[in-house]
């Protein structure tokens, strides 16, 4: 079964792939069908195997030679890694359908965010939709705790955002990183969606005190923060139960 579930999130991951590269440009996701951005060839079904294609063309397009990005095999081995992580912790259950939504919607947030500095509204809306729509069914979290942890997503950004602007006098997170978190309150509800922007800001902090220190970035430098948001929220999804279990025996 944990092979089937890794295929499928290959697959998804392959339709991302599409999602990414023609979201912020303004394109349909539907038509035209795939193909080539370098020479335009309609790409065939041998082209299309997840994982594989990439693997036995050599990261080369069959047609005319360009080079296929690695970007397109790691985010379909990444939905299928995560999918198969969502399958083991919560079994073929309503659980694994709302939390595959998220996972997936900052899949394709994130790769977005990093090429564009963008985060498109309408995949936002989208899961904001869906994760009402399950609350409101009974398959996700208790409706109130969604609504709650998607005010206090929102809100501790905000609060960041004013502190960044009086302390730093410079432009905080921004309001794409706040609907992102408003929605991903209404998937992991208060108690999480908190523990999901700790996370985050101790990832992100590191990540960005290391790479200043390597010299790649400047101390004014705007990095996209929605990857952060998402790797903050997958530790949160897997492993907060566990973290707030150990902190309360530990220290509480
Ligand atoms: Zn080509």
């Amino acid at each position: 079964m944990a092979i089937l579930v890794f295929i499928i999130g290959t697959i998804m991951g392959s339709f991302f792939n599409v999602c990414i590269y023609r979201i912020p440009r303004g394109e349909s996701i539907s038509y035209p069908p795939s193909h080539c951005v370098g020479c335009n060839h309609k790409l065939a079904a041998l082209d299309l195997v997840p994982i594989f294609s990439y693997i036995f063309l050599r990261g080369k397009c069959r047609y005319c030679g360009e080079r296929i990005s690695w970007q397109y095999p790691l985010v379909e081995l990444l939905t299928g890694g995560l999918y198969v992580g969502l399958y083991m912790k919560f079994g073929m259950d309503m659980h694994l359908l709302f939390y595959g939504i998220l996972v997936s919607i900052l899949i394709i947030i994130s790769v977005i965010d990093m090429n564009h500095s963008i985060i498109p509204p309408s995949l936002v809306i989208i899961g904001s939709v869906c994760a009402i729509f399950f609350n409101i069914m009974g398959w996700g979290r208790p409706f109130l705790d969604g609504i709650y942890g998607a005010l206090a997503g929102a809100g501790v950004i905000i609060l960041m955002d004013l502190m960044a602007l009086v302390f730093f006098k410079k432009q905080g997170m921004g309001g794409g990183d706040m609907k992102l978190m408003a929605m991903i309150g209404l998937f992991m509800g208060l108690k999480y969606v908190l523990l999901s922007m700790l996370f985050s800001i101790y990832i992100g902090g590191i990540i960005f005190i290391i790479l200043m220190i390597m010299g790649k970035i400047q101390k004014t430098e705007y990095i996209p923060f929605g990857p952060f948001l998402s790797i903050g929220t997958l530790v949160s999804l897997f492993a907060g139960a566990q973290i707030i279990a150990w902190y309360s025996a530990t220290f509480l």
